[in-house]
């Protein structure tokens, strides 16, 4: 372990460090992630936005542990993944993971109620009895489903059943809570709601990431990271309104779109001024 350096910011929930991976099928090869560094501090919502295919569904399933880096590093609670024990990834899944998924049904059991599904996840957290029922009235009550408690799945409209998953991800409190498009489905209200309870877990203290291209969920995140093609190309803190470019640790930096169209020829002369770096299109010769 390092020594502890006080100047530094806390160890965040969760942290990838050039971060790889490779989707291998027998006819193709997809880099969706090309090195990606990225932190994830407690009580932060964070959006993941970017393209369609720029692999912000591959950076969630990693950081939930439902799929392997092909090359990096993954803390996740102080614990290193890629090393770390099958029990050990059983107990952070167990203790520190809260996952919602895009589609509500694949959040849900067809056969359980919306009791049934606050029972169970609370006794998958290892939650005591009397715990449990104060854990699932006070979750019943906060996502708007009490008068819903004896319903199954097929009875909820989409954006209950959504809701319901919000609430079984958030039993036990989960440090890390990773969402996948959770709204993309949703009617603008229940979406509302659902930012809501996102919203609540990372004031609760929560590490929340959310993946969406749902502008009402970006307004109501903290901090914004933007992915291209498989890499981390901009930061940017909401309440700060600055956006920050991020540069890698091999140096390279990614111009957003409006500032690469004026390097057509794709080359650049730098200077550095006083403490500012300028970046220059290459005179046409
Ligand atoms: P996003 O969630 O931003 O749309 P993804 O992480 O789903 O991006 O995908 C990133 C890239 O990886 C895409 O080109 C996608 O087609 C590819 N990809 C994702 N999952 C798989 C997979 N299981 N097998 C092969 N290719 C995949
Ligand atoms: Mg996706």
């Amino acid at each position: 372990m390092p020594p502890t350096d006080p100047t530094h910011a806390p160890e965040p929930v969760a942290r990838v460090e050039r971060l790889v991976k490779i989707h291998r099928s027998d006819t193709s090869e997809v880099q969706a992630l090309r090195g990606v560094d990225a932190r994830f501090a407690a009580g932060v919502v964070t959006a993941l936005v970017g393209p369609s295919g720029s692999g912000k569904s591959s950076l969630l399933r990693i950081l939930a542990l439902m799929d392997t880096p092909s090359a990096g590093t993954v803390v996740v609670a102080g614990t290193d993944t890629t090393s770390a024990s099958p029990a050990e990834i059983r107990r952070i899944r167990r203790d520190v993971l809260g996952i919602v998924r895009q589609r509500p049904t694949h959040n849900l059991y067809p056969q359980l109620d919306v009791v049934g599904h606050l029972r169970q996840a609370s006794a998958q957290r290892g939650l005591g009895r009397r715990e449990r029922d104060a854990v699932v009235a006070h979750l019943l009550d906060t996502v708007g489903l009490a008068h819903r408690r004896r319903s199954r799945p097929a009875q909820l409209s989409g954006g209950e059943q959504q809701r319901l998953a919000v609430a079984t991800a958030m039993v036990g409190t989960p440090a890390l809570v990773l969402a996948d498009e959770p709204t993309a489905e949703l009617d603008r209200e229940s979406a509302a709601a659902v930012v809501e309870l996102l919203g609540a877990a990372g004031r609760a203290g929560a590490g929340v990431v959310v993946a969406t291209h749902d502008p009402a969920v970006v307004a109501a995140a903290d901090v914004v990271y933007t992915l291209h093609h498989g890499t981390l190309t901009s930061e940017t803190g909401t309440a700060t309104g600055v956006t920050h470019t991020v540069i890698d640790d091999a140096g390279r930096l990614q111009l957003p779109p409006e500032v690469l169209a004026r390097f057509p020829s794709r080359r650049a002369t730098m200077a550095i001024v006083d403490d500012t770096v300028v970046l220059r299109p290459e005179e046409p010769s």
